[in-house]
């Protein structure tokens, strides 16, 4: 598909999440729908897991404390939040910022699938075992995070294929008080410019 239009065939799927009622006691808790931010045309998209407080307020994803340090992982590799497109499996925040329940992960994915159909990027950054597991449901983050993993993702509505690389990581959050796990999400940030670069050639 080509990458025109990409930020009106976004505004598109965020509307269906309303009108389709997606979630509506998640709905009825948040302020508000926290769908995606950054450049619809991106080459990198990140995937978290669901919106906090800070997100849920402000309607974008990763505005909080784990958005500063990804922010900052960001800027260490060259990188700005405009230059990446950023969103989550769950897009209301759960209430007490709970775990996301399976059948909201299972109510929000085909929205999350059409969104990557759209963008079409080379890199699908995974942050954490949620978003990792939508995508590879048996891979165990603490051992595969950093291994950019191979994978075509077939879209149910229009048959169409996209091969994309996964790079499943660790979630800024959790990483945040832990400096073992901080300094291994440094590094495994710092192989993405290698992968983009190698995709590219
Ligand atoms: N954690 C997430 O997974 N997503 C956000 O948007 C914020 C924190």
């Amino acid at each position: 598909m080509p990458k025109t239009n990409t930020a009106m065939q976004l505004a598109s799927i965020q509307q269906q999440i309303l009108d389709d009622k997606i979630c509506p006691e998640l709905a009825a808790t948040a302020t508000q729908l926290v769908f995606g931010d950054g450049n619809p045309n991106a080459d990198i998209v990140f995937i978290g897991e669901a919106p906090g407080k800070n997100e849920d307020e402000q309607g974008i994803p990763f505005v909080g404390a784990a958005g500063k340090f990804l922010n900052e992982m960001l800027e260490s590799i060259g990188l700005k939040r405009e230059d990446i497109y950023i969103t989550n499996i769950v897009k209301y925040r759960p209430p007490n910022n709970r775990d996301p329940l399976p059948e909201e992960k299972k109510a929000f994915l085909p929205y999350l699938q059409s969104q990557l159909e759209v963008i079409a990027p080379k890199v699908v950054v995974t942050l954490g075992r949620h978003s990792t597991n939508c995508f590879l449901p048996d891979l165990q983050i603490s051992k595969a995070h950093g291994e950019p993993k191979r994978v075509k993702l077939q879209f149910k509505q229009s048959q169409d294929v996209l091969e994309v690389v996964i790079l499943p990581l660790y979630h800024p959050a959790a990483a945040l008080y832990n400096g073992g796990m901080r300094q291994t999400l440094l590094d495994d940030f710092a192989a993405i410019p290698l992968i983009i670069k190698k995709l590219k050639s």
